[in-house]
């Protein structure tokens, strides 16, 4: 999401709680879960392939969430050593609890965690249960809602996500700062299932499965992918419209009553973008592209596989459509802490919208905060102005910072560390030490980053 309009003493602090957790995170509740390391299930314990079961009042929708990552305490063939951490598992009781994390006190908070029944090896593989309800908010500008004029109905990030970043759990307190704050491990995802009345069309991500009708008047929708890190689904009287080029399939679902643009113009678009972005960063990293333009939304989420726009001129909005597909490789592909580094993800995408448009000598100064685009966002909180500020410093100094270390050294070569970074870390939570990694070739181009406070200074 980019914010730059956003007006910081109206935008409810709950729409950034929403999206953060270690075991979970959804602002709905009630939540409860119980952990248990695989093969030890007693005699007549069903493995089951379901986490949890989503309940979306006023949507008529109902839908089953995906397994969690089964990875999430492997390490992966070739990676450093883990850090240790000072969250430390523990061993007593296996019942899930909420916690603030940041979150209002009256609030079901935005941290479940699930004490383990017994210690488990690290590598172990765990089967994790979760059940929990999700209440939809008409009209939000944000990842979860609906719209009952339009008759349709949203979910992102609208359940839990196993919030591991390869060294440790992401702990971080969710803050008054519009914008995204989610990590996620990527994980496989077997069988995403939403059951919906007939007479609604429905959007997901990765592939779909051909639709099951039901005697009851309701379809059984189903999707799978190989690997994703969130999941989104729209229901409602939409116009989908599916194209394909280069091997990318792109499927736009805009609001059945109208949209600004009609799905065609905005299907177009989007490959247009997806293919100036492939110039300069490699393939699209999934084979679907799942676009869902929604009443009421007035910007841009971007997940892996699946992009939320607001209904905007997605001709007039180019910037912003490059913007969110460039995050399929700068989120979706190589995740990051989006709340602890998110110029990580938001300076790229912005530095992308500079690389595709030509427009790769800004001049101007600074911004934002001089020296603070590698601020997490709870730097932010405490400003006159939370929103802008964390935009102006993050996005907007953060691309040009990236475009700046770029002219700083052979912009090929520069190029080509990027396009390291993408596949050394491909599927994992990166940290700005792996883009330190990438780039040790361009010492140069590590200074200019640092001088901005985007990389830590040496040695820290
Ligand atoms: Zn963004």
């Amino acid at each position: 999401m980019r914010d730059d309009d956003a007006d910081d003493t109206t935008h409810d602090t709950h729409d950034t709680r929403a999206v953060r957790s270690d075991l979970a995170g959804p602002s709905g509740g009630p939540t409860r879960g119980r952990a248990r390391p695989r093969g030890r299930r007693g005699p007549g314990q069903r493995h089951r392939d379901r986490t949890g079961v989503l309940h979306a009042r006023g949507a008529g929708l109902r839908g089953g969430v995906p397994r969690l990552a089964q990875q999430a305490v492997h390490r992966r063939d070739g990676q450093r050593p883990h850090r240790p951490r000072r969250h430390r598992g523990r061993c007593r009781g296996h019942r899930a609890h909420g916690a603030g994390g940041g979150a209002p006190p009256d609030s079901p908070g935005t941290l479940v965690t699930l004490p383990l029944a017994e210690c488990t090896a690290a590598g172990q593989t765990l089967d994790v249960e979760l059940s929990f309800s999700v209440e939809l908010g008409e009209g939000t500008d944000e990842r979860i809602g609906y719209s009952a004029r339009e008759e349709v109905a949203w979910l992102g990030t609208a359940y839990p996500l196993l919030a591991w970043d390869g060294a440790g759990w992401a702990l971080d307190d969710a803050v008054p700062v519009p914008g995204e704050t989610t990590t996620s491990t990527a994980f496989e995802l077997a069988s995403l299932v939403v059951r919906a009345p007939s007479r609604f069309e429905v959007t997901g991500v990765g592939a779909p499965a051909p639709a099951v009708q039901r005697a009851d008047g309701t379809t059984e929708h189903r999707f799978s992918a190989p690997v994703v890190r969130d999941v989104t689904v729209t229901v409602g009287e939409l116009d989908l419209v599916r194209e394909s080029a280069d091997g990318l399939t792109v499927v736009v679902a805009v609001p059945a009553g109208g949209s600004r643009a009609p799905a065609t113009e905005w299907a177009q678009e989007v490959l247009d973008a997806a293919a100036d972005l492939s110039d300069h960063f490699g393939p699209v990293p999934y084979d679907e592209l799942w676009v869902s333009v929604l009443p009421g939304v007035t910007d841009g989420v971007e997940y892996s596989g699946a992009i939320q726009f607001g209904d905007v001129d997605p001709r007039g909005e180019r910037w912003l459509l490059v913007h969110e597909v460039a995050h399929q490789w700068f989120y979706g592909l190589v995740g990051n802490n989006q709340a602890r580094d998110p110029w990580m993800d938001e300076a790229f995408a912005n530095y992308a919208e500079h690389l595709v448009s030509g427009d790769d000598d800004p001049t101007e100064d600074a911004v934002g905060v001089p020296g603070a685009v590698g601020r997490p966002m709870e730097f932010f909180a405490d400003r006159r102005q939370p929103g802008r500020t964390y935009v102006d410093t993050v996005y907007l100094d953060g691309g040009r910072a990236l475009v700046q270390a770029r002219r700083a050294v052979d912009p090929d070569a520069f190029d080509e560390a990027v396009r390291r970074y993408l596949a050394e870390n491909a599927h994992a939570v990166a940290s700005p030490d792996d883009l330190v990694d990438a780039l040790a070739g361009l010492p140069v181009a590590v200074q200019v980053l640092r001088d901005r406070g985007a990389l830590p200074p040496e040695g820290r």
